[in-house]
């Protein structure tokens, strides 16, 4: 039977306490042991299904951690009180002084940020690259590289990562393939495409609700032991640990992931062709004119479509936030940062989300301050609301 990231989730029977159809929300810090002798136990780590703390794992925390391991196809999980809270662990764990990093160079602006500023201080260097460039990434390992880092799909400019082929270069120089699926759940399964770790930032489409941050580790079993371990996991000394009332929210809304993205994905495509036919232009990677359209179509589980953000160029910052003020004044979508909401959002990413990265650098990849970045809602019509957008366009004189 093929894969089903969906599928895998929903074959997820968790009952509660009393037989709700709900698993039940643990709500400790600690446990009892009946006996001292598995304290000991659970301590060295050698006793499966007992708790110990709950900074290292709560009943709670481990059906999300399920959930997420059955999404993405991988042994293990490990859930984190936000996205970056799973980032930085999981590169801490596995690079340390003198090591080195090659990394996307269009990436999240805090992981960039993370990589480029903070680091170095431990002694960790990082070269970023134009990942689409597959010769330049391998041009850019060292004897000291042990992780190639990536975005599947990348923030902001919606470049796809070739994960196969990233995944060959990583095993022939012994290194591990961290990609961040942040943009592309149930659309695209790393692990399957032979990434080693898979992180998420649950803030986004998997939670959905822009009610919380959240993130997960999904890995080996051994890899997420080492995470947690109580002497020298990075998760588990570092503590962004996810609350047990946050997780049981968080499973509650993964429940509707596939609906919510494929009418994200449904909506994206329909606006996207009609900007592009527009004359706008237009980054979306279901779009023919995409670069890498043809490898994200050979990428992706297909009935979830190309995901839900897409980017527009309007010539100008002052354009773009003039069009920007007036979709929210029409309540076409909220002018703020983050993604995977049942309203649109949008934001100038050169002089927010990606504003960590200098301006230089910005030019280099091609971000420019009169690109709008939009994470598209889960509008009901959504020809009415391309309609009552265009009318903004042509109000502005973008159109
Ligand atoms: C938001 C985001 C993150 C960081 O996640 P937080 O939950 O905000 O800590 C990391 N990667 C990507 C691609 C993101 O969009």
């Amino acid at each position: 039977m093929k894969f089903n990231p969906a599928d895998n989730i929903q074959d997820l029977q968790f009952f509660g306490e009393f037989g709700g159809v709900n698993p039940s929300i643990s709500d400790s810090s600690t446990y009892t042991f009946l006996s001292a002798k598995t304290m000991f136990d659970t301590f060295e780590g050698n006793v499966e299904g007992c708790y110990l703390y709950s900074r290292h794992s709560s009943p709670s925390n481990l059906y999300l951690d399920q959930a997420m391991a059955a999404m993405e196809g991988t042994e293990s999980a490990n859930v984190s009180a936000s996205g970056m809270g799973a980032i930085t662990p999981t590169l801490l764990q596995l690079c340390g002084s003198g090591d080195h990093i090659v990394s996307s160079r269009t990436i999240y602006g805090g992981t960039y940020a993370f990589l480029k500023n903070f680091a170095p201080r431990l002694g960790i260097q990082t070269s970023f690259v134009d990942i689409t460039n597959l010769e330049r990434v391998a041009a850019a390992i060292t004897p000291n590289t042990k992780v190639l880092y990536c975005e599947t799909v990348s923030n902001p400019l919606l470049e796809v990562a070739d994960i196969a082929s990233l995944s060959k270069l990583a095993k022939k120089h012994n290194l591990k393939l961290v990609v961040d699926n942040t943009f592309s759940p149930l659309s695209v399964t790393p692990a399957k495409l032979g990434a080693d770790i898979v992180i998420h930032s649950l803030t986004k489409y998997i939670n959905g609700s822009s009610d919380t941050v959240g993130g997960v580790t999904c890995a080996s079993k051994e890899f997420i032991a080492d995470l947690k371990n109580v002497n020298s996991g990075a998760s588990m000394l570092l503590g962004p640990t996810m609350d047990s009332m946050r997780s049981a929210s968080v499973m509650k809304n993964l429940r509707t992931l596939h609906l919510r993205i494929k009418q994200h994905s449904y909506n994206a495509a329909y606006l996207a062709a009609r900007f592009e036919k527009d004359g706008l232009k237009t980054v979306y990677p279901g779009l023919a004119s995409h670069p890498s359209h043809a490898l994200y179509a050979s990428m992706i589980n297909p009935e979830y479509g190309f995901g839900g953000m897409l980017t527009i160029d309007v010539g100008s910052l002052a354009k773009a936030n003039a069009l920007m003020e007036r979709m929210q004044s029409c309540n076409l979508g909220y002018l703020a940062v983050s993604l995977g909401f049942y309203k649109t959002l949008f934001s100038a990413p050169g002089t927010s989300t990606s504003s960590e990265i200098p301006l230089e650098e910005q030019v280099q990849m091609g971000l420019t301050d009169s690109l709008i970045r939009f994470s598209i809602g889960l509008d009901n019509d959504i020809e009415r609301t391309y309609q009552m957008m265009r009318t903004c366009m042509v109000e502005l004189s973008i159109l």
